[in-house]
């Protein structure tokens, strides 16, 4: 097995460069953070894999190429605040960290909300705030926030979500349902929500209230 930095090397050139992938803020924070730290022991070995793997409650960690997409999109700054819903493993809530000055993120498992806790306080990633509770609300009393990004396909877009983006502010988010979504971009202009249609992706469901 190689050791993690050359995975994360080879995973970088091969899976998102080669693919694409350009902002070096995004390509290095994807150096950076661990992601074999993220993922449960039997899967480790595939860490670096250009596939989602299991992380339990049945729900995965996304293919790093999907979230370098994600995050791209978004053009976060270090001045950012950012809202992640759908904590799972707590990945790409620390890819967020090295990308902007502070991230909420709320996980709906308290199972793996106490993990991703656990992970990113022992990798030292202090700006990470986790919640347990439905993302579909958003985080009223920590908005607006400047992006959000959403890691659960939803049926459509929470006006919630929406409503915490600040005047400028861009959420990714998948839609659709469990066997076609695509990612929209969203940009809040002059008040208004402006959306774009992104590439079609695969994710585990959003619960939404009353499912
Ligand atoms: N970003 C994660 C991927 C998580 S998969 C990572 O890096 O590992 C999507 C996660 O969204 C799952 O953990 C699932 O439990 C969570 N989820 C689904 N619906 C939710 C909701 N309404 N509120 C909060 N979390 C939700």
């Amino acid at each position: 097995m190689l050791d993690p930095a050359t995975a994360r090397r080879q995973m970088v050139d091969s899976q998102l460069r080669a693919r694409g992938i350009s902002d070096p803020r995004v390509l290095n924070a994807m150096l950076r953070v661990p992601r074999h730290e993220f993922v449960p022991a039997p899967y480790r070995a595939d860490a670096y894999e250009d596939h989602p793997l299991p992380i339990g409650d049945n729900q995965t960690i996304s293919q790093p190429y999907v979230v370098a997409v994600m995050l791209e999109s978004l053009q976060l700054t270090p001045h950012d605040t950012v809202l992640e819903v759908g904590t799972g493993s707590g990945y790409v809530a620390a890819l967020l960290a090295e990308l902007a000055a502070q991230v909420f993120s709320i996980e709906r498992h308290p199972a793996l909300a106490d993990n991703a806790r656990r992970v990113l306080t022992a990798l030292g990633y202090t700006s990470v705030r986790i919640f347990t509770g439905d993302g579909t609300l958003g985080l009223p009393a920590n908005a607006p926030f400047d992006a959000i990004l959403v890691s659960a396909a939803a049926l459509s877009v929470p006006p919630a979500l929406l409503a915490q983006l600040r005047e400028g502010g861009r959420m990714i988010i998948p839609v659709g349902s469990s066997d076609s979504q695509q990612l929209q971009f969203i940009r809040i202009c002059n008040g208004q929500p402006v959306i774009s249609l992104r590439e079609p992706v695969r994710f585990v469901p959003l619960v939404h209230n009353g499912d």
